[in-house]
């Protein structure tokens, strides 16, 4: 009988032990330790180890049957052979421990937890560009629109309307998600659920992970069997059970978390976002020499305060951002704007610099942007310290993910009220005709639209419409209406000479008039297209195509309206403005040259006749008939292209812009 007791005794209490003084965080035994703890305890090594219940409850078993051999049937050869299956037992565990504690390098591939930290989280949308919530004036919606677009329909009551006013500045604030004392303490807890879950999957679920590559370089075949041998379903169960847990202990310390302060503020970072247009002098694969150009839309934003803060990152994880003035968030003290938003400028000019996109190997490149958005972005913050039985955490917490950030840095927030709110916020007004009240196309790119009812060209300025005189060719049978900027050719070189005629330009841009000979200037015009395309190198592709048509022949132009009763069949809708067109143009003008005048240019003179020219004169919108073959292919080609970000394009995690 005290045999039996005993055999039943020292397993179970050494498991019981190991269930009582094992941590979390205790470290394995060494490798012998975990052979000799094999022999005599199995189930115990197990639970000290962190493996799953059933593991234990199989190593109690082994333990018993050892231990019978022992105190019951007094077999020392069963004690020794049952005693050497958990020996074996353990001793893998302590080679599993070795593999796990030696330091690796990271790997590329290694499993993660299923939970990423918050900053991970943040990173994920791969769209850039943020949209801001404006009171749809129909129905009083509040709607998401974004920042770049100049129209907006309201989802919920189909109205349409133009984006009105704003200042050149636009000052708006994330809203801030954590209102209220239970938002941040649930915020607090998702965070220690996070932390537990992390401690678990260490512990549970990354021993089961089969580590192949490492053991078989490594170690030899034969140790990655065992590894290799834990299904993908196992692991599954135990991550799903390590999540179930860091929920429940989520859900079990909520209620015991103390908040023993609370401080919220705004910090100011400064965005930007716009169009880089590039012109670049190079060449190409064969050799030769070429002027070629590249358009991108991109943003960007840094911190606007010295504060230890994390970058913006991307925006356009939230929904909307609210306009400062009117929101709640206008209440709550902000750090003060220390920086300014020349650091963007910076980065766009470094990026400019380089032939990301073009086809040519680049010796001279010159790059503008535009800025289109300038934005200063309020981002919430929220300073809490809390305590948790007994335990004091300081964190930081992101008031827009209403999620903790980490540890609150040691510095001195000093906020102070926003009293002298700056920058009038955008509204929507109905989209009419202001001449004649029909309703205008849609079309939320737009920067001037044309009214298909009267055929007047309306543009909003400010929270002004204007009409706009415009130049038209009759629209043929078929054919499309293509807007264009019409600019007088007058380019101003670095050296100050001005060009009006663009032979002068081009057979001049190697130093010598060996093709016009000495012929005087004769004054022309510039037609610059006046229509985004979505992709930069279709969107070339396309212009190429245009420029004889457009500019090689003399047109004809009317100067009254067009007349409703002989309607184009479609019109492009006009969506780049006439000073962005007069950028574009500078970079546009590379269409001109041909391979023989670029054949003995030199980089000096390509820099101060061409890449450093300005165009002055004022610019007029014309309308061009072009037919429905030349434009059609490149019909789902109008519009914006997409916003990159400009970490991205500087190849750097977007965690730091
Ligand atoms: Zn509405
Ligand atoms: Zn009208």
């Amino acid at each position: 009988m005290i045999g039996w007791a005993l055999t039943l005794l020292v397993p179970s209490a050494a498991w019981a032990l190991a269930h009582a003084v094992a941590s979390p965080t205790a470290a394995r035994p060494p490798f012998a330790v975990c052979g000799a703890a094999g022999f005599l305890a199995p189930a115990a090594l197990l639970r000290w180890c962190g493996r799953p219940f059933p593991e234990q409850l199989l190593g109690w078993v082994v333990s018993v049957v050892a231990w019978a051999g022992a105190f019951v049937i007094r077999d020392g050869q069963v004690f020794v052979a049952f005693g050497l299956v958990g020996a074996v037992w353990g001793l893998a565990l302590g080679l599993k421990s070795l593999r796990v504690t030696a330091p690796l390098s990271p790997r590329e591939g290694k499993p993660k937890p299923q939970f990423t930290p918050t900053s991970e989280r943040r990173r994920e949308p791969e769209k850039a560009g943020f949209s801001v919530e404006l009171r749809c004036p129909t129905c009083g919606a509040a709607l998401a629109v974004p920042v770049y677009h100049r129209m907006a329909r309201c989802e919920f009551c189909a109205s349409v309307h133009v984006v009105s006013g704003g200042s050149d500045t636009l000052v708006v604030v994330i809203p801030d998600a954590v209102k209220d004392e239970a938002s941040l303490k649930a915020a607090v807890a998702k965070h220690l659920g996070h932390l537990h879950y992390l401690k678990l999957y260490d512990q549970r679920v990354r021993p089961l992970i089969p580590e192949s590559g490492f053991e078989a370089d490594e170690t030899g075949q034969g140790l990655a069997m065992p590894a290799q041998r834990r299904t993908p379903a196992l692991v599954n169960a135990v991550e799903a059970e390590v999540a179930r847990a860091a929920e429940a202990f989520a859900a079990r310390i909520a209620p015991r978390l103390a908040l023993r302060a609370w401080r919220r503020f705004l910090s100011p970072y400064w965005h930007r976002f716009g169009t880089l247009y590039q012109a670049a002098f190079g060449r190409d694969d064969q050799d030769l020499k070429r002027m070629e150009f590249a358009v991108a839309t991109i943003e960007g934003s840094v911190a606007a305060s010295g504060a230890p803060l994390p970058a913006m990152g991307k925006l356009s994880y939230l929904r909307a951002l609210r306009p400062l003035q009117g929101a709640p968030e206008a209440a709550i003290p902000a750090l003060p704007v220390e920086v300014g938003a020349e650091e963007i400028d910076r980065r766009v000019q470094q990026l400019g610099r380089r032939s990301v996109e073009l086809p040519v190997k680049a010796i001279a490149i010159h790059a503008t942007l535009v800025p289109e958005v300038v934005a200063l972005v309020y981002r919430p913050w929220h300073l809490a310290d809390v305590e948790l039985d007994g335990e004091r955490f300081e964190l930081l917490v992101d008031g827009g993910a209403a999620a903790v950030e980490g540890e609150a840095p040691e510095f001195d927030f000093a906020s102070r009220p926003l009293d002298d709110l700056q920058g009038e916020a955008p509204a929507l007004v109905p989209s009419r005709c202001p001449e004649c009240g029909a309703d205008l196309p849609f079309a939320p790119d737009a920067e001037a639209h044309l009214c298909r009812n009267c055929y007047r060209l309306v543009t909003m300025r400010g929270s002004r419409w204007r009409t706009l005189p415009y130049l038209h060719e009759e629209p043929e049978e078929g054919h499309w209406l293509v807007p264009f900027w019409r600019f007088p050719l007058r380019l101003r070189t670095a050296t100050g000479e001005l060009i009006v005629d663009l032979p002068h330009l081009t057979d001049g841009i190697d130093g010598t008039f060996d093709q016009i000979g000495d012929r005087p200037q004769v004054q022309q015009d510039l037609l610059v297209p006046a229509f985004r395309t979505r992709v930069s190198k279709a969107g070339v592709r396309l212009y190429r195509i245009l420029w004889p048509l457009v500019q090689g022949r003399a047109r004809e132009f009317a100067r009254e309206r067009l007349s409703p009763a002989r309607p184009p069949k479609r019109v492009v809708d006009m969506t780049l403005s006439a000073a962005e067109a007069r950028v574009f143009a500078g970079v546009y003008l590379a269409l001109a040259f041909s391979h023989r005048d670029l054949a003995r240019a030199q980089v000096k003179n390509v820099r101060e006749r061409f890449l450093l020219g300005a165009l002055e004169g004022e610019p007029a919108p014309v309308y061009l008939s072009l037919s429905q073959e030349v434009i059609g292919p490149f019909a789902g080609l109008f519009g914006r292209a997409r916003v990159a970000a400009l970490a991205d394009l500087e190849g750097r995690s977007p965690g730091h812009v």
